[in-house]
C-alpha cells in the first residue's frame, strides 16, 4: 500500500543522537473524527474523550514520518526511550518532553522482563514478540500502563477527576484496573459477565481491593455488559455529570502506545535496513491497526497478516471484500470472539481517502444491513496492505503442541492462532508473531494441548488465595447507573 507523505520532518541535526531523539518540534498534531463532524482536538482531549461525539473514532490529522536516520538512532535503545521518541509527535506538545520521558520510563519499569517485549525465534524465518511481561500477563498492559499514567498526569494538571466505565470479556478489565489502581483522580467501574470469564481473569480484577476500583459481576453476557456501558455513555447528561471516560481499544492513546513494540521489534531485526512482516491475532483490530500506523510512519514492513480464530469476519473481509456479520462462537481464544471490530473504521477511513462522510455512510450501511461490499478499488487497497487467515479450534491445539515439541516454548491459544496463520503466509522478510498472552492465563487449553498445566509467574502465585470483592448486579441500566453514581467521585 502506498501512503501519502503528509508531513516531511527535517532530517535531524548533524548525527547527534540527542538531537535526533528530542529535536522534533512539538508540531501541535491534532486529531480528526473518522465521521468528519467534529472539530480537531489535541492529544489530551482525545485521551479523555475516547469516542468522538459524532460516533466516530479519533485519528491523527497527519501521520508523523521518521527518516531512515531517525529509525537508526533508536536501534538498541531501551524500550522506554523508543516509546518516548515514537509518541512525542503524537502528543503534539501538550505534555512536556521531561514529563513524557518520565511517564514512559515509569510505565515500562513495571514490566518483569528487562527487554520489556523480547523476541524469541521459533523457526528460520519466524519469531514471536512476547507481549505478556506486564502486571496482568496480556498485551493490553503495554498500552494501558502508559495510558493510566497519561490520564493521571492530565487530570492532575487540570484539577479534575474522571470515572472510567468499561465492560470486559477478559483481558481489558484486569489491565485497565492495574493501570489506574490507587489513582487519586480516577474511579473505575468494570463490568464483567458473571461466571463467563476465566477464573484467572476474574481474580485479576476482583482481588484488587483499592478504594477506587469497583467490579460489577453482571447477570448477563459480555454483550449485555457492553450494551449497558454504551447506554450510560449515550446518556450525555449522565456522561457529563459523572465525567465518564473509557479505556477500551477505541481510545487513540492505546493505539499510539501499541506502535512502540512494532518499532522495537523491527529495529531489533535490522530495520530500517531490513524489512519485517508481522502476524497479529486480531479481535477488535486495535493491535494490528497500530502495526499499520507504524508502517504509515515509514517503518519498512513487508506484510501485515491478520489472524483470526473461527470468528473470522475480519479475515473474510480482507479476502473477499465483503464485511458480513455472523454469530459469535465461543473459542479457546476468547479475547478474539468478536462480531464487529470497532477499530476497523479507522482503516476504512484511510482507505476511503480520509473522507469522513463516505466512512460514516459505509459504516451506517453495514450497521443497518449486517453486511457491506467494499467498492473494488477500496478492496484492492485493503488486500494489498493486509494478508489474512483463520485458525480453527483443533488447529489451535495442534499448533500449541507442535511449537512445544519443536522448540520447547509454550504459547497461549491466541498466539497459536497467529503462528498457524503465519506458517501459511507468504513473506520474504522474517515474520514476527505478536504473542498476546501468557500461557498461564489460559491453562485449560494449554494443558489439553501439552499435557502440562502452565504455572503463573511468582508475583501472581498466590492469586487463588487472595480475597475477592465484586458487586452482583442485574442486567438493568437504571441499577447500574445508581451504582456508578454512588461510586463516582468525579461528579
Ligand atoms: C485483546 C486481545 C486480542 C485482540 O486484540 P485486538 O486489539 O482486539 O485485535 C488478542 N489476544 C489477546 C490475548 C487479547 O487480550
Amino acid at each position: 500500500m502506498r501512503h501519502k507523505t503528509l508531513s516531511r520532518l527535517p532530517a535531524g541535526g548533524g548525527g547527534s543522537n540527542v538531537a535526533l531523539l528530542s529535536g522534533r518540534s512539538g508540531s501541535h498534531l491534532r486529531y480528526l473524527s473518522t465521521r468528519g463532524e467534529e472539530a480537531a482536538l489535541a492529544f489530551d482531549d482525545v485521551l479523555l474523550a475516547g469516542l468522538a461525539r459524532d460516533g466516530g473514532l479519533y485519528v491523527p490529522q497527519t501521520w508523523p514520518r521518521f527518516s531512515s536516520a531517525e529509525w537508526r538512532v533508536l536501534r538498541g535503545r531501551p524500550y522506554h526511550e523508543i516509546a518516548f521518541a515514537v509518541l512525542k509527535p503524537y502528543v503534539g506538545g501538550v505534555i512536556t518532553d521531561a514529563d513524557l520521558a518520565r511517564l514512559t520510563r515509569e510505565a515500562y519499569a513495571v514490566f518483569t522482563h528487562p527487554a520489556v517485549a523480547p523476541l524469541k525465534q521459533l523457526d528460520a524465518n519466524l519469531w514471536t514478540m512476547e507481549l505478556f511481561h506486564g502486571p496482568t500477563l496480556a498485551f493490553k498492559d503495554y498500552a494501558l500502563q502508559l495510558v493510566g499514567r497519561l490520564f493521571d498526569h492530565v487530570l492532575a494538571k487540570r484539577g479534575t477527576r474522571v470515572t472510567i466505565v468499561g465492560a470486559t470479556s477478559g483481558d481489558t478489565g484486569p489491565a485497565g484496573i492495574a493501570a489506574v489502581v490507587g489513582s487519586k483522580n480516577i474511579d473505575i467501574v468494570m463490568l464483567h459477565p458473571r461466571g463467563r470469564t476465566s477464573e484467572v481473569q476474574r481474580r485479576q480484577m476482583t482481588t484488587v481491593l483499592a478504594p477506587n476500583v469497583h467490579n460489577v459481576a453482571l447477570d448477563g453476557t459480555f454483550d449485555d455488559c457492553q450494551d449497558a456501558v454504551k447506554a450510560m455513555f449515550g446518556d450525555l447528561e449522565f456522561r457529563d455529570r459523572y465525567s465518564l471516560s473509557a479505556v477500551n481499544s477505541i481510545n487513540w492513546a492505546r493505539v499510539a502506545a501499541q506502535i512502540v513494540y512494532y518499532v522495537h521489534a523491527a529495529l531489533a531485526l535490522g530495520a530500517p535496513d531490513r524489512t519485517v512482516s508481522f502476524c497479529v491475532p486480531t479481535g477488535n483490530f486495535g493491535n494490528v491497526l497500530a502495526a499499520d500506523a507504524a508502517r504509515r510512519m515509514g517503518l519498512p514492513i513487508e506484510r501485515l497478516i491478520v489472524a483470526t480464530n473461527r470468528n473470522d469476519i475480519v479475515a473474510r473481509t480482507i479476502l473477499t471484500g465483503t464485511m458480513a456479520l455472523e454469530g459469535v462462537a465461543p473459542t479457546m481464544s476468547p479475547s478474539m470472539d468478536i462480531q464487529v471490530s470497532s477499530n476497523f473504521e479507522r482503516l476504512v477511513f484511510e482507505l476511503a481517502g480520509r473522507a469522513g462522510r463516505a466512512t460514516a455512510a459505509m459504516m451506517a450501511e453495514f450497521r443497518k444491513e449486517g453486511r457491506f461490499k467494499f467498492p473494488q478499488g477500496l478492496h484492492g487497497a485493503l488486500a494489498e496492505g493486509f494478508g489474512a487467515g483463520a485458525c480453527g479450534e483443533a488447529e489451535t491445539l495442534a499448533t500449541i503442541a507442535s511449537v512445544r515439541k519443536a522448540t520447547g516454548e509454550t504459547i497461549d491459544p491466541h498466539t497459536a492462532v497467529a503462528v498457524h496463520v503465519a506458517k501459511r503466509a507468504k513473506s520474504e522478510a522474517p515474520i514476527v508473531v505478536a504473542s498476546t498472552a501468557h500461557p498461564a492465563k489460559f491453562p485449560d487449553a494449554v494443558e489439553k494441548a501439552t499435557g502440562e498445566r502452565p504455572k503463573l509467574p511468582a508475583f501472581l502465585a498466590d492469586l487463588y488465595d487472595r480475597p475477592e470483592r465484586a458487586t452482583d448486579l442485574p442486567n438493568d441500566v437504571a441499577k447500574l447507573k445508581e451504582f456508578v453514581a454512588a461510586h463516582a467521585r468525579g461528579a
